[in-house]
């Protein structure tokens, strides 16, 4: 390490006394001297000026007395031995110095040697115990090694692997690979990764992912090429049982709904396959679950699915479980499909039908099915939909059967369904209006009161009549707020009318629905608009048909009690009640002896002559019934004459005016008169029309047909 300044000069002037003291001395101790130079090596002062200003300063300033030839010597030896010290301590130095570095450089040699054998031997060890096959080859595709697991997965040996061309390995024949490979050994590429299937010569199949990469010269031109193999045969064989699973259902083992949706997809890809689905379901499966159990609900699933895919299956037909108890077969045919897809889901419901025999028990089941061709846009989900749909029709048909897909009809329930759904929203918008059409006192043709009946105002379908929309609106229970709007208007209007001629204010008859009749609040309702609106109660006429009174039931357990007291407590507030539609329904006169009712209103077709009581020809909507120029001189027009009379005598034995419905000639009105009903309805006086139009003709006598050309708005029951 380099002296400071202070610390040079106290080792030179240390040097010096010694130097001094050696001189001083009789005898010259050599080895002071010597010393001294190898001190001076020791502090580093090694430029080459150092030892000359050293000798030079020592001969200036220690010449002392020239007369002292001893001294002179002593001092010469001084210089000398001093020079000697200096020059054998450097080069000692040197030597010392070199040894060192070469001692260094070995050692660093001796090191790298090592490394490059350890990698050497890690590479070679890398290569021959990994667990993926490794192999080399020149970029003309002859191998140049190959590794242990390269052999075992291949079931070979080295030679016999290394006899084959690496494309026989790697490639399958496939265009796109071996343009890639050749983009790769010619060096336009550095690597391809490519997952393949390989045959074993034992016959086994071996599933590889293989990377292949190019190892270049210094100088960028391709030298080898390296190709990894790695047995990945579990991973795909797993990769494949889990595929399977999400296609295929679990209790069944049948294909799923994504796997049917797919099939169905690809079939109706196909230009020349006709497809059709029959999608089933079993009939009060949930029975079988909730009386004898999941697992006796789990056997019989497997049974029929079983059996469906062992009759059907066998016919080349996709069987899937859909979910639940329902199941999808799907039929491809090159020509017209529909033939094929009865006879289909007839056997289906036949396999399914035969007795499942379980331990211990016997179980019967049925299944209903809806049948779908599709047509020429459809998809997947629209086939399912509809297929949905059918299925649905044939439940409510009464299960155990087949249906199929009615375009017309679903067509007719989806515009039905719309409508439903804008029901709330027509309310708001008060898009609803009410028409009313005259009641005629047969004795003397005066217009004695008015039927007041609802029209929507569609913004997109224009005016549409109450068979529309009131049945839907009776499901969906909207006919509950429909209709005491409709009562509240029709009163507001019977305000007017009473107003305008107190003594004898025109009877307002308003429909109500089997729902309202059940509607807990509907007496205190009525109550309340009566009291509201002024109106008198025996201005309101309430007009229920006999299907609503009785509800679901068949008529025979007589008047549900609900009704009974619904009916009572109306009556009681002093409002008629009319039954409307009679002959349509249970057509029963027995009954009415106990309820608290004041007019029949006969159905259109008893009016027309065309139907008996049947209750099948006629409908609560009044749509069908009319059939002009049946009217008079056949058959069948004496017995209806015949059952008119007798509904007519019975209804006066108990105290009730009949009113005729859809009167629309002159010799229908003379005959209904001269059969003894009191009052009639009908296009002959008037058609439904606004209130503004209905006013005038209000107490008038209606003479002959007053038949407007052009209907009135929302006579769309015509
Ligand atoms: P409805 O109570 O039997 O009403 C008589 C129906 O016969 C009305 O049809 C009327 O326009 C129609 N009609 C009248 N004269 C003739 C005729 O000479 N020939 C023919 N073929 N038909 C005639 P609309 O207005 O379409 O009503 C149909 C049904 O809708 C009504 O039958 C009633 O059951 C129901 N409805 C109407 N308004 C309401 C309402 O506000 N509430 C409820 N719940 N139902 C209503
Ligand atoms: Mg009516
Ligand atoms: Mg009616």
């Amino acid at each position: 390490m380099a002296l400071n300044r202070h610390e040079l000069r106290t080792l030179l002037t240390t040097l010096t006394a010694r130097l001094l003291d050696a001189l001083a001395a009789d005898d010259l101790d050599p080895a002071v001297p010597h010393q001294v130079g190898a001190a001076l090596v020791d502090a580093h002062l090694t430029r080459p000026t150092a030892l000359r200003h050293t000798i030079a300063v020592l001969g200036e300033r220690l010449a002392g007395d020239a007369a002292d030839p001893a001294r002179q010597a002593r001092l010469a030896a001084l210089q000398g031995g001093l020079a000697a010290g200096y020059a054998t301590a450097l080069q000692e130095r040197t030597v010392a110095e070199q040894k060192r570095v070469s001692a260094a450089a070995l050692a660093a040699r001796a090191a790298a040697e090592q490394a490059r054998c350890a990698s050497e031997a890690q590479l070679q060890a890398v290569f021959s115990e990994a667990a993926i096959g490794i192999g080399i080859a020149d970029t003309d595709g002859r191998w140049v090694e190959v590794n242990a697991a390269l052999c075992a997965m291949f079931g070979s040996t080295p030679e016999r692997l290394r006899s084959r061309h690496i494309d026989e390995l790697v490639g399958d024949g496939a265009r796109s690979f071996q343009d890639t490979y050749r983009e790769l050994a010619s060096g336009r590429r550095n690597q391809i990764r490519w997952e393949k299937a390989h045959r074993r010569p034992d016959g086994s199949v071996l599933w590889t992912d293989l990377v292949i990469s190019l190892i270049r010269h210094p100088d960028g031109r391709p030298r080898h090429v390296v190709v990894m193999v790695e047995d990945i045969t579990e991973r795909h064989e797993l990769r494949q049982r889990l595929r399977h699973q999400a296609r295929h259902d679990r209790l069944t083992g049948l294909p799923n709904r994504a796997l049917f949706f797919d099939r169905i997809g690809a079939a109706l890809a196909d230009p020349d396959t006709q497809v059709g689905v029959c999608y089933l379901d079993l009939d009060g499966f949930k029975v079988i679950n909730d009386t004898l159990g999941h697992d006796v609900g789990d056997q019989l699933l497997r049974i029929v699915a079983g059996r469906l895919a062992g009759l059907l299956g066998a016919g080349g037909h996709l069987v899937a479980r859909m979910g639940g108890d329902e199941f999808g077969i799907l039929v491809e045919a090159a020509g017209e499909v529909g033939g094929q897809l009865t006879r289909v889901a007839q056997a289906a419901l036949d396999a399914v039908r035969v007795p499942v025999r379980l331990p211990g028990q016997e179980i019967t089941v049925s299944a209903s099915a809806g049948v779908v061709a599709a047509w020429r846009t459809a998809t997947a989900a629209d086939l399912m939909k509809a297929a949905d749909t059918t299925l649905y029709w044939a439940k409510a048909d009464g299960r155990g059967r087949w249906a199929t897909f009615d375009a017309q009809r679903h067509a007719r329930e989806v515009r039905r369904f719309r409508l439903a759904a804008r029901l709330p929203e027509a309310l708001a918008r008060r898009e609803f209006f009410v028409e009313y059409q005259p009641l005629v006192r047969l004795a003397d043709n005066v217009v004695t009161g008015v039927e007041a009946l609802v029209r929507w105002r569609h913004p997109e379908l224009g005016l549409l009549s109450p068979s529309e929309f009131v049945g839907q609106a009776e499901e969906s229970g909207l006919i509950v707020p429909l209709g005491r709007w409709v009562l509240a208007e029709a009163c507001r209007q019977a305000r007017a009318w009473q107003a305008a001629d107190p003594d004898r204010p025109p009877l307002v008859s308003v429909n109500l629905s089997a729902r309202q009749v059940r509607d807990p609040g509907i007496v205190k309702h009525v109550a309340g608009i009566l009291a509201q609106t002024g109106v008198r109660p025996g201005v309101l006429q309430l007009e229920l048909t006999e299907s609503a009174i009785m509800g679901v039931g068949d008529g025979r357990g007589g008047v549900p009690e609900e009704s009974l007291a619904t009916l009572n407590a109306l009556a009681e507030l002093g409002v008629r009640i009319a039954i409307d539609d009679f002959g349509t329904g249970y057509s029963n006169l027995a009954y009415l002896r106990d309820l608290p009712v004041h007019a029949l209103k006969l159905a259109g077709p008893f009016v027309s002559g065309s139907g008996p009581l049947t209750g099948e020809s006629g409908s609560s909507t009044g749509e069908a019934g009319a059939r002009p120029g049946d009217d008079d001189g056949t058959g069948t027009d004496h017995v209806d004459r015949e059952i008119v009379a007798t509904v007519v005598r019975l209804a006066h034995a108990l105290d009730l005016a009949v009113t005729a419905e859809s009167v629309e000639t002159a010799e229908q009105a003379a005959r209904l008169r001269e059969l003894g009903c009191d009052n009639a309805q009908g296009w002959y006086f008037a058609r439904p029309g606004p209130a503004s139009s209905v006013t005038p003709l209000l107490g008038t006598r209606l003479i002959g047909s007053i038949h407007r050309d052009e209907p009135a708005a929302g006579s769309a029951a015509s």
